[in-house]
């Protein structure tokens, strides 16, 4: 299996390059040259798998000659050992043909964990194989920076140092990072804020001595690997709801438009599915274009559903390259205007095309809250806040006859007020959480400056080296 960039103009990578270079040269998203496809017999035959072997299964058309289905096995089976539910990915029926789907029983309680994991266990094995040791720099608001430590630590060829910026993470999200202990891990409390953060880093890489010299990598939403790891997940529950025989549709609180994505690159494969529906809150850049074609860059806005505060969702430009057919001259100059001007200038029959699939729906902070209290007091359900957006969205666009899955994204404790104030009730964090506000925490506070970023990375790459 090759890759190949939605701007046509890096060179074709294999498995392994792509998942150690995430990004391609031309400023493009690796895609896999052709799709992988299941026959009805493929995917019957996947139903009797235990999630980690269905993961191998799929990963396995993926990776092609790089990986084999059996490491592959082995690598999800450590990937999902220390989930804290036997079924990894549950499902459970909340209405009359709408269930949830929970991707919260990772380490750090949200989705990210579902691929971050398998990174994790993907990158020990080729950098092995290949006797290279990588140094991971991120910067987070939140999520994406406790998955990553969580999938690095203790990994003896991977050093991890994440950003964030100080004072600026929820408590539970900065003690998740800050209280792992593993010497490959460095936490930097950055004087800034979030886009400080990310600038840093992209300078970082933009330096292109020392970022060969620290051998920088990154993890971040657009690395194929974590939208391939979360192809599963969709087969496993349209196989438990009726697929292949029948069709199923998803609703997703969505971002970065990895998580989406992936549930399209399974119907790709020949899943049935029959709608896919995006949830979003204030900041609803992704509905605005579904229900207008208006993909217009407005300022982000806080909310109760922090990861879904984005501007601009990266991984839509691989929806986009499928639907202009693959032409990525076409694909490079929409999104070369779109960073110009803030307006993505999408033709009207690709834009018609998305809708035959896609729907949308946006919920403000009070609508949130107000999903949470009725799903609450309707059926016993807590949802948190981004979970809530995606059921509201698949209660909204249910076809009758055809199971609608919402996808749960994070647990319900990763956002106590929240829950407090739509339900009185305050959501226990799970067992091998209890503990953390009495852990000691480790981070180092430094001031938003390249050179200070520089000289902490190269401390902690010294560090681990010796
Ligand atoms: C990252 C995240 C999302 C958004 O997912 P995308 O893949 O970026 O669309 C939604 N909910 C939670 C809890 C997340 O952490």
């Amino acid at each position: 299996m090759r890759y190949i960039s939605t701007r046509g103009n890096a060179p074709v990578l294999s498995f392994s390059d792509v998942l150690l270079s995430g990004l391609a040269e031309d400023g493009g998203l690796y895609l896999p040259q052709t799709w992988p496809e299941f026959s009805l017999a493929d995917w019957q035959a996947m139903r009797a798998l235990p999630y980690p072997e269905l993961a191998a299964r799929i990963l396995a058309r993926f990776t092609g000659s790089d990986i084999d289905e059996d490491t592959l096995k082995t690598l999800c089976a450590k990937a999902y050992a220390g989930f804290d539910h036997p079924a990894i990915v549950p499902l459970t029926q909340v209405e009359d043909g709408l269930f949830v789907q929970e991707l919260f029983h990772g380490p750090t309680l949200a989705f990210k964990d579902m691929a971050m994991q398998v990174l994790g266990q993907l990158f020990e094995y080729v950098l092995t194989q290949r006797d290279e040791h990588v140094t991971i720099v991120g910067a987070t608001s939140g999520d994406t920076g406790s998955a990553a430590i969580e999938a690095c630590r203790g990994r003896q060829r991977l050093s991890v140092i994440i950003l964030h910026p100080k004072g600026r993470t929820s408590e539970v999200q900065r003690r998740q990072m800050t209280t792992v202990r593993e010497p490959n891990v460095t936490n930097l409390a950055v004087e800034g804020t979030f886009d400080d953060c990310q600038d840093l880093v992209k300078s970082l890489f933009a330096d292109i001595p020392f970022r060969q010299e620290m051998h920088l990598s990154a993890v971040n939403s657009i690395n194929w690997a974590r939208i391939a790891a979360q192809i599963p997940y969709y087969v496993h529950a349209a196989l438990a709801l009726g697929a292949p025989e029948r069709e199923v549709s998803f609703a997703v609180p969505t971002g970065n438009f990895g998580n989406i994505l992936a549930a399209w690159a399974a119907r790709k494969m020949g899943l049935p599915i029959r709608q896919l529906c995006v949830g979003s809150n204030r900041n609803d850049i992704l509905t605005r274009f579904l229900n207008a074609n208006d993909m217009t860059i407005k300022g982000v806005v806080p909310s109760l559903s922090p990861s879904m505060d984005i501007q601009v969702s990266s991984n839509f430009e691989r929806l986009l390259f499928e639907l202009l057919g693959r032409d990525a001259t076409a694909c490079a100059r929409i999104m070369t205007g779109f960073r110009s001007t803030g307006h993505m200038d999408v033709p009207a029959e690709v834009w018609e095309n998305a809708r035959t699939l896609f729907c949308g729906l946006a919920l403000d902070d009070a609508q949130t809250e107000a999903e949470i209290r009725t799903l609450h007091q309707r059926s016993g359900y807590m949802a948190d806040p981004h979970s809530a957006i995606g059921i509201a969205a698949g209660r909204r666009f249910r076809q009758p006859g055809i199971p609608m899955v919402a996808e749960a994204t994070a647990h319900p404790a990763k956002f106590p007020d929240a829950m407090v104030a739509a339900t009185g009730i305050h959501p226990a964090l799970p067992v091998h959480l209890a503990d953390l506000f009495e852990r000691e925490e480790r981070y180092r506070t430094v001031p938003a400056t390249e050179g200070a970023i520089k000289d902490a990375v190269r401390a902690a790459v010294l560090s681990n080296a010796g």
